[in-house]
């Protein structure tokens, strides 16, 4: 039986039995993904292949339909229908089973290029006790190729940058005025040297396949051709960019100015459209969110587009009525306290909030909250003065709350 290349056995990859359940499949993982991650180890191109073995050993075991296929072949392929290979697993691909009906390559919709048919002309002589097994090949076999293979061959094409996202602090002011801000980021930026094609040079013959594009490769008994998975069936190879280590891009720590509309609010979300990691191959950036942190103000509150205050107030103010002045965000203002105001009563100051930064030319309140300031009597004179209120004025404040009870 020929050995196929780049045969691998994940479970050896990742250390773990080959009836290992999918969390110990997933601690296993972790365990050595702190291990071997390249942020731990910098520049080390060990660690950095061995990060890549055992992150395609997960990928693959990690997924149920994808470790169908791999525990069934003893590989993995893409082009592989995963209901192709449930069939087979169901029709007993290998041995020990049998029921499939017989048929001649001639009806099986298939390249048979590269297929070895010398194994199944019938049972060889004397080798009479293996026919039940090969006939069951033979039928597992037309199960599978009648969906194994997609059509048509997979390329690396253009691929998304994926999105950025960071938080950014802005105080106050800033948030409400609006302005400019200035941010660190750390981008994926396109390869200068190979301008995001991820190789470098002309094209050569890959040396997995001879430039055929397809590899043999052994499921059970069988052999038969699949696309190579190292040129990905192009049958070329290049070399890959020194620059980006065939990544096609390269990290970068870049300046980023933005502009903070006035009235923006706390985790409001900035989208810079193609400000994100860059793209290979021809494929889009994506795009950077700032998620705005808006600081906050020792007398002003946000909430929303209002602004929230709260004034202290003396009881003649309160009880007389009075024109008093208070800040706003945009200065001293105006506001008439009504006779008779109690405390904690909230008067409202139209279009004295935050301008909305979705509307344009729209505005919130202001909205202040009355604090009756009760005065610590000194002199004589003001305590009998207010002996003498509440002569005239006898009525209890609290009868209503006895009516309740
Ligand atoms: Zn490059
Ligand atoms: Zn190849």
């Amino acid at each position: 039986m020929p050995t196929t290349p780049q045969q691998k056995d994940y479970y050896a990859t990742l250390g773990v039995k080959r009836t290992a359940t999918p969390d110990e499949i997933r601690k296993a993982f972790r365990k050595l993904a702190r291990k071997y991650h390249p942020d731990v180890n910098p520049n080390n191109k060990k660690a950095e292949e061995k990060f890549k073995e055992i992150s395609e050993a997960n990928d693959v075991l990690s997924d149920e339909k994808k470790r169908k296929i791999f525990d069934q072949f003893g590989f993995y392929s893409d082009n592989i229908d995963p209901a192709a290979a449930e069939a087979a697993a169901r029709g007993g691909y290998g041995p020990g089973s049998g029921g499939h009906s017989r048929g001649g390559p001639q009806e099986v919709p298939f390249d048979f290029g590269g297929f070895d048919f010398s194994d199944f002309q019938g049972p060889p002589p004397g080798r009479g006790a293996t026919t039940q097994q090969e006939s069951s090949s033979w039928g597992g076999f037309r199960d599978i190729f009648s969906g194994i293979f997609s059509q048509g061959q997979k390329q690396r094409g253009p691929q998304a940058g994926t999105d950025l996202e960071y938080m950014v602090t802005v105080d106050f002011w800033t948030a409400v005025r609006g302005g400019t801000t200035r941010l660190q980021i750390q981008r994926q930026e396109t390869c200068p040297t190979c301008k995001g094609r991820a190789s470098t040079g002309s094209p050569q013959v890959c040396p997995e396949c001879s430039g055929t594009g397809q590899v043999t490769q052994m499921g059970g008994q069988m052999k038969f051709n699949i696309q190579c998975p190292r040129c990905g069936g192009t049958g070329k190879l290049q070399s890959s960019c020194p620059t980006c280590n065939g990544q096609g891009t390269v990290a970068r720590t870049e300046s980023i100015d933005f502009r903070i509309k006035p009235g923006t609010r706390d985790r409001q979300r900035i989208r810079l459209a193609g400000k994100g990691n860059a793209g290979t191959n021809g494929g889009a950036a994506g795009d950077l969110y700032l998620i705005i942190k808006a600081g906050t103000h020792p007398v002003f509150e946000r909430s929303a587009d209002n602004v929230l205050i709260s004034i202290p107030v003396t009881v003649g103010e309160a009880a007389l009525g009075a024109k008093i002045e208070v800040p706003t965000i945009d200065g001293r203002a105006q506001l008439k306290i009504p006779p008779g105001t109690q405390s904690g009563q909230k008067l409202r100051m139209r279009e004295r909030g935050v301008p909305s930064a979705a509307n344009e030319g729209v505005r919130g309140d202001q909205i202040v909250t009355v604090d009756i300031v009760v005065p610590l009597l000194k002199d004589e004179r003001s305590k009998e003065i207010l002996r003498e209120f509440a002569r005239l004025n006898p009525e209890d404040p609290r009868t209503p709350i006895w009516g309740k009870v």
